[in-house]
C-alpha cells in the first residue's frame, strides 16, 4: 500500500479509545509505558478512565492469588460498567497461566505477556486497529509472541507531566525461589545494553522527569546475558550503569529498585554512597529472617550473610535508608522460626518493612512440597510483622528529624525525600528538587520538609 493510500485508511478509521489499566510491580508500571508510547495516534485516542474506553488493556500480576484476582477482577468490573468494552490482558498472569482470558467469553482475549516485549503488544494493536479486526477475531489472527533477543524496547516518549518515572532496564529471573511464580511469568535473565539505557535516560531527562528509577525483574542480575558486546560495553554491573547514568540524568537524581541480597557488594554500595544523585536508599527483600525458612525458600543465603550486607553499608555511609519486604506463613515456618523472623528484623535497623501473607502459587516448588500453608495463621503474623515495621519506620524517622533532606515536590504539596520519606512540603513549585530540613509535628506526628 502506497504511503497516500495508508494516510487515506487512517483517516477513514474510526480510532479506538483506549486505556491501560496497570495491576502489580514498578516493573509492570514501566511495560504499560511502553505499550502506551507504541500505539499509533491516528489509530488510538487514549482516554484516562475505564468507562470512555473500547478497549482495555489490563497488564496482569500473578505474584499473590490476590494480585491475580484483582487483574480479574477490574476486568469483570469494566465489562459490567461498560457495555462497549473489551479486554485485552497482557503481563505475568497471562504468561504464566494460558488460559488467562477463559472465562470472559468473547469480551477478551490475551496478547502477549510477561516474557515478550511491550513494544509487541502495541505493535500488534496497532495492526489490530488498523486491520479492522473485530476481537472475536484475534484469535486467528494473533501472532506467536517469543522472548525477543535483545532488550530493545523504547518508550517513544517518556510519560508526560511525570516527575518521578521507571526506566526497566533488566527483564526476567532464573533464581527459581521455590515460592516464586516470577520466572516463569517473565523468563530468561535480559539486559538492556549500556548505550540504550543512556539513550532513555537522556529521553527522560528532556522531558522533565526529576527521578528516574531503574528498576527490573531481578535487577542484580543485570549483565548476566551481556558478556559478549563489544569492549566499549564490557563493564556491564550494575555499578557502572548506575554510575553514568547519575552522570547522564544530574541535576536529577537517580534511583535502584529493589535489588536482591546475593547482588549487593561492596561497588554498588560505594557507587550509591559516593554520587551525590544517587539517592541513599536500597530495598532488599530479606523474606524471612529464619534459616530454615531461607533454606526452604531456596533464597541462597543466610542471615548472617544479609546481616554482613547491611553492616556493608553501615560503614560505606551511615545516610543510606535500607527497606525490605518479609513473607509470613510460608508453610514450613513454624512459631519458633516466626519469632526468629522478628527477632531478626527487628535488629536490622530498617527503615520500613513491607509484610505480606504467604500465597501459594500453583506451578511453583513450595506450591508442590509444602502446598498452601495455612491462610489464617499468615494474617495473623502479619499483623504482628507490620506492628514492629512501624515501630522500625518511626525509629528511623526519629534519625532523621532535623538533619538535611532533598525533596522531590509532588502534587497536592507533598514530595518524597531521598531516604524515600513521604513527606509535606508547602508553596514549592511541582517537580523541583529542594534542599530542606526535616521537621515532625508534634500532635500529628506528619513529616514537614521546610526548604533551606
Ligand atoms: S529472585 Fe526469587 S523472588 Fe525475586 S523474581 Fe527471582 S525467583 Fe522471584
Amino acid at each position: 500500500m502506497c504511503f497516500r493510500d495508508k494516510i487515506r485508511k487512517l483517516i477513514l478509521l474510526k480510532r479506538h479509545k483506549l486505556h491501560i489499566h496497570t495491576v502489580g510491580c514498578k516493573a509492570n508500571q514501566a511495560d504499560s509505558v511502553i505499550i502506551d508510547s507504541g500505539v499509533q495516534a491516528g489509530l488510538f485516542e487514549k482516554v484516562q478512565n475505564n468507562a470512555d474506553a473500547d478497549i482495555v488493556v489490563i497488564n496482569t500480576c500473578c505474584v499473590t492469588v490476590q494480585a491475580e484476582r484483582d487483574s480479574k477482577k477490574v476486568a469483570r468490573s469494566i465489562l459490567r460498567n461498560n457495555p462497549q468494552a473489551k479486554i485485552i490482558f497482557t503481563g505475568c498472569a497471562v504468561s504464566a497461566f494460558k488460559d488467562f482470558a477463559k472465562d470472559f467469553d468473547n469480551r477478551a482475549v490475551t496478547v502477549g505477556g510477561g516474557k515478550t516485549s511491550p513494544l509487541q503488544v502495541s505493535q500488534w494493536l496497532n495492526s489490530f486497529a488498523e486491520n479492522s479486526l473485530n476481537i472475536t477475531e484475534v484469535n486467528k489472527y494473533l501472532p506467536y509472541f517469543d522472548i525477543p533477543d535483545n532488550f530493545t524496547d523504547l518508550p517513544a516518549m517518556p510519560p508526560e507531566n511525570r516527575t518521578r518515572a521507571f526506566l526497566k532496564i533488566q527483564n526476567g529471573c532464573t533464581h527459581n525461589c521455590t515460592y516464586c511464580i516470577v520466572p516463569k511469568a517473565r523468563g530468561k535473565e535480559q539486559s538492556m545494553p549500556l548505550h540504550l539505557i543512556l539513550e532513555r535516560v537522556g529521553a527522560f531527562k528532556a522531558s522533565g522527569v526529576k527521578e528516574l528509577v531503574l528498576t527490573g525483574v531481578q535487577l542484580g542480575a543485570y549483565g548476566s546475558d551481556l558478556e559478549n558486546l563489544s569492549n566499549f560495553e564490557n563493564n556491564n554491573t550494575l555499578a557502572n550503569v548506575l554510575q553514568k547514568s547519575a552522570e547522564l540524568f544530574y541535576p536529577g537524581r537517580i534511583r535502584l529498585g529493589s535489588i536482591e541480597p546475593w547482588s549487593v557488594n561492596e561497588e554498588l554500595v560505594l557507587t550509591v554512597a559516593n554520587t551525590k544523585n544517587i539517592c541513599n536508599h536500597l530495598h532488599i527483600p530479606l523474606q524471612s529472617g529464619d534459616d530454615k525458612v531461607l533454606g526452604d525458600m531456596k533464597r541462597g543465603y543466610n542471615t548472617k550473610f544479609y546481616k554482613n550486607i547491611l553492616e556493608i553499608i553501615t560503614s560505606a555511609s551511615s545516610e543510606i535508608a535500607v527497606g525490605t519486604d518479609v513473607i509470613c506463613g510460608f508453610p514450613t515456618e513454624s512459631e519458633t522460626a516466626f519469632e526468629n523472623s522478628l527477632n531478626f528484623i527487628k535488629s536490622c535497623g530498617f527503615s520500613y518493612l513491607h509484610a505480606f501473607s504467604y500465597s501459594s502459587r500453583p506451578g511453583t516448588m513450595a506450591h508442590k512440597l509444602y502446598g498452601e500453608g495455612d491462610r489464617t495463621t499468615a494474617k495473623t503474623r502479619v499483623i504482628k510483622m507490620r506492628e514492629a515495621g512501624d515501630k522500625l519506620h518511626l525509629q528511623f524517622i526519629k534519625t532523621r528529624i532535623n538533619k538535611k533532606c532533598t525533596v522531590l515536590v509532588e502534587d497536592d504539596n507533598k514530595g518524597v525525600t531521598e531516604t524515600f520519606l513521604q513527606v509535606e512540603i508547602n508553596g514549592q513549585k511541582r517537580g523541583t528538587l529542594i534542599d530542606c530540613m526535616l521537621k515532625q509535628d508534634e500532635n500529628s506526628g506528619s513529616l514537614t520538609a521546610t526548604p533551606l
